[in-house]
């Protein structure tokens, strides 16, 4: 079949393999390219592997640093007449290139917050590595399902008073005004439960208690803090309220991995357009007006060059650049002042006549399609494709 973007609101509900395919082969051909990475740890379990920061992980730790990797995920293969998920088709096309990179790699699809999950990672740690050395958490999910059964959605709301601002329509490019009540308190715990740091800890105590987490073993977490323009709907609405949980789980494992000298990090990594940060509101405005504003100062950055910048110069560093939280800080570039100088003195000034000239909505787009393996450099896209991707699971 012939394999187009079909949009509805902020969601593509196609993806194409060879665009999915031909993309990460350019990250790790990118990773490779600036040579090997030191000090990675050998043995790494990425949570939320197939998309966005946690994807970039495991090609980094993988293809730039020689590691083995088990990547869980929550991905669709096709189904009758439907093509598969974008992080499907990168998990397979991450398969196959550390299959011919003679690379160790275990794929595991299904709820990460599951018991079964954990179940399965833990008992394949056992058998084929004893024990693991990183576990990266880069999970994005919108629902959570309890062990009660009870399903917790989380919602993208503010907190204390109402949100006003504009968002871009992705088919017509028009600019919309959005209006968003404050989130009940019922909603910021959901959310606090969804994306806050509880799992996060309950993947680090069974693995613990199922011994197998290696002396000195290292373990992430992914927040965003952003501009103070976008506060309101994000640092200081309810996924904020999640991100802050998370810094309190930072602490509570790090007491935990006291005894055999591991460490728990938060990590502030920069705005970037993936799967999850395309359903935040007015997020496209200022993505678009960071990206204009980065570009021209030579600092742009996608998730796999935020990530290799971690990786060469931050985490396995003595010397980290932390905050007074003990975050370390990838946001460095996007909250600099000149960039942010730029994105404050536009945000109010944005309309439908200026937005191609004060932000690049044209690069969001592109992002966005870039994400489901469209409009990807060297693929020819009236080749007929076979949606049907086959990907060897662990588990799923
Ligand atoms: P993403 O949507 O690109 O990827 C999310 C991953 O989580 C995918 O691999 C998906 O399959 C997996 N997933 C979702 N629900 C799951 C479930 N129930 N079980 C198993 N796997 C599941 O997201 P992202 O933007 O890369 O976000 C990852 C982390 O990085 C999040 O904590 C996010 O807040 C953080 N972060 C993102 C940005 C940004 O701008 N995108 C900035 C800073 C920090």
């Amino acid at each position: 079949m012939i394999i187009e973007p079909k949009i509805k609101g902020f969601l593509c509900t196609t993806a194409h393999p060879e665009g999915c395919k031909v993309e990460i082969a350019r990250q790790i051909e990118q990773i490779q390219a600036g040579g090997k990475i030191d000090q990675v740890p050998q043995r790494v379990l990425v949570i939320g592997a197939s998309g966005g920061y946690g994807l970039a992980t495991r090609i980094a730790a993988a293809f730039g640093g020689g590691a083995k990797t088990m990547g869980v995920f929550f991905e669709r293969p096709a189904q009758k007449g439907r093509t598969a998920s974008p992080g499907w088709y990168k998990a397979a096309a991450f398969a196959s290139a550390a299959a011919d990179a003679g690379l160790y790699a275990q794929h595991f699809n299904g709820d990460a917050f599951s018991k079964e999950m954990k179940t399965a990672v833990i008992e394949r740690i056992l058998a084929d590595w004893g024990q693991v050395d990183m576990v990266v958490y880069s999970l994005a999910a919108p629902a959570r399902t309890l062990a009660s059964g009870e399903t917790v959605r989380s919602v993208l709301k503010p907190i204390g008073s109402a949100f006003s601002g504009a968002t871009i329509d992705f088919k017509t490019q028009e600019m919309r005004s959005l209006a968003l009540e404050p989130a009940s308190e019922a909603e910021i715990a959901a959310t606090v439960k969804v994306m806050g740091g509880e799992d996060w800890e309950d993947w680090i105590e069974q693995l613990e208690s199922a011994n197998c987490l290696s002396e000195g073993c290292l373990t992430t977490n992914y927040t965003y803090l952003g501009s103070e323009v976008t506060w309101p709907i994000y640092y200081h609405g309810t996924i904020g309220r999640a991100k802050e949980d998370l810094d309190r789980a930072a602490g509570a494992i790090n007491e935990r991995l006291r005894g055999n000298g591991g460490r728990a990090d938060v990590i502030v990594m920069k705005g970037l357009l993936t799967q999850a940060a395309s359903a935040i509101p007015g997020m496209s405005v200022y993505l678009s007006l960071l990206f204009k504003a980065m570009k021209a100062a030579g600092t742009h950055e996608g998730c796999l060059e935020q990530v290799e910048r971690l990786f060469r110069t931050q985490l396995f560093q003595t010397n980290q650049r932390r905050d007074g939280a003990g975050r370390i800080r990838m946001d460095d570039w996007e909250l600099s002042e000149e960039i942010q100088a730029y994105v404050k003195s536009h945000w109010n000034e944005i309309t439908q006549e200026n937005l191609d000239q004060l932000a690049d909505f044209a690069a969001y787009r592109e992002a966005f399609l870039n994400l489901h393996g469209f409009e990807v450099e060297g693929v020819d896209y009236d080749v007929e494709q076979n949606p049907d991707v086959p990907l060897a699971l662990a588990f799923g």
